[in-house]
């Protein structure tokens, strides 16, 4: 479907894009995403995905970090353009019991975090978000995390802000300190899910992992994106992109 862009805030190499897309915001559940077609020289032939970050009221909201070609053409869109958008895609987060969760973010993968957030808040389930990035430039969603109720605890890799060091460091503080029911849900680079997966492990938590592969068709055709999961392979875009973190095969 064509999006209007109501609004578009860019901060760094990141932006932020509210787009009026009712069709997918009514279906839309947290850790799925869409396929943007980008237009314009240089455009690549696939699409690009990108996770709903928010959806409500007929809005569906993109976090964006300018990395290449296709999110850059992205990024320089200004209010008013049409984009072409496909979704939502794939499986999202288990939203089922009211275990309280704690979700961890590393850089623009705090992106579906959000929309998880709020739709556990909605449910009255306790939240706790831990945030991590580089710098503090890295830490987005911060301000959007607490309106929309979550204890939040961040850190950066150079110590600008929270804690100096990587974003498992005060989880597993967390872990260690409480260690009564929670569930684990994360988004970000391969290491960070790693990581997190070993605390799950560590600390007999069970944790979702939304895995980030280079897609190409988004619908479970191509099979380009597959992982191996229990031992079999896997599709990002249909299976995926939320996978149970003890069934991700990490060498594979
Ligand atoms: C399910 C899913 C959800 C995603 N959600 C978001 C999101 O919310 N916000 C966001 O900014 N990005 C997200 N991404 C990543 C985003 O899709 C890529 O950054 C984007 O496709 C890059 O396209 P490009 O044309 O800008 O860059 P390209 O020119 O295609 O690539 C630029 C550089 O990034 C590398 N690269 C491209 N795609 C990936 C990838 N998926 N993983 C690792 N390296 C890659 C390339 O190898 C190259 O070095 C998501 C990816 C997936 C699979």
């Amino acid at each position: 479907m064509l999006a209007e862009l109501l609004s578009i805030r860019r901060f760094g190499p990141y932006a932020h894009l509210v787009l009026a897309a009712p069709a997918i915001a009514r279906r839309a559940r947290p850790g799925q995403f869409v396929e943007v077609r980008l237009s314009g020289e240089g455009a690549p032939f696939w699409r690009r995905p990108f996770s709903i970050c928010r959806a409500a009221d007929g809005r569906v909201e993109l976090l964006i970090k300018a990395r290449g070609r296709g999110s850059a053409l992205l990024a320089a869109l200004g209010p008013g353009a049409k984009v072409d958008v496909l979704g939502p895609l794939g499986k999202g987060f288990t939203l089922t019991g009211k275990t309280p969760r704690l979700l961890v973010g590393g850089g623009y993968g705090i992106a579906p975090l959000l929309f998880l957030a709020q739709v556990l808040k909605a449910k009255k389930i306790p939240v706790e978000v831990f945030i991590g990035g580089r710098c503090e430039e890295d830490l987005l969603l911060r301000r959007e995390m607490k309106l929309a109720g979550a204890k939040v605890t961040c850190s950066t890799e150079d110590g600008s802000v929270g804690f100096q060091g990587r974003v498992t460091m005060p989880l597993e503080v967390r872990l260690r300190q409480t260690p009564s029911p929670v569930r684990l849900a994360a988004c970000g680079p391969h290491g960070l899910l790693q990581a997190v997966t070993r605390l799950a492990q560590t600390y007999q938590v069970p944790a979702e992992v939304s895995l980030e592969t280079v897609l190409a068709c988004g619908l479970g055709v191509c099979n380009g994106c597959v992982v191996k999961i229990k031992g079999e392979y896997q599709r990002v875009c249909k299976d995926g992109p939320v996978f149970s973190a003890q069934d991700v095969d990490w060498h594979a």
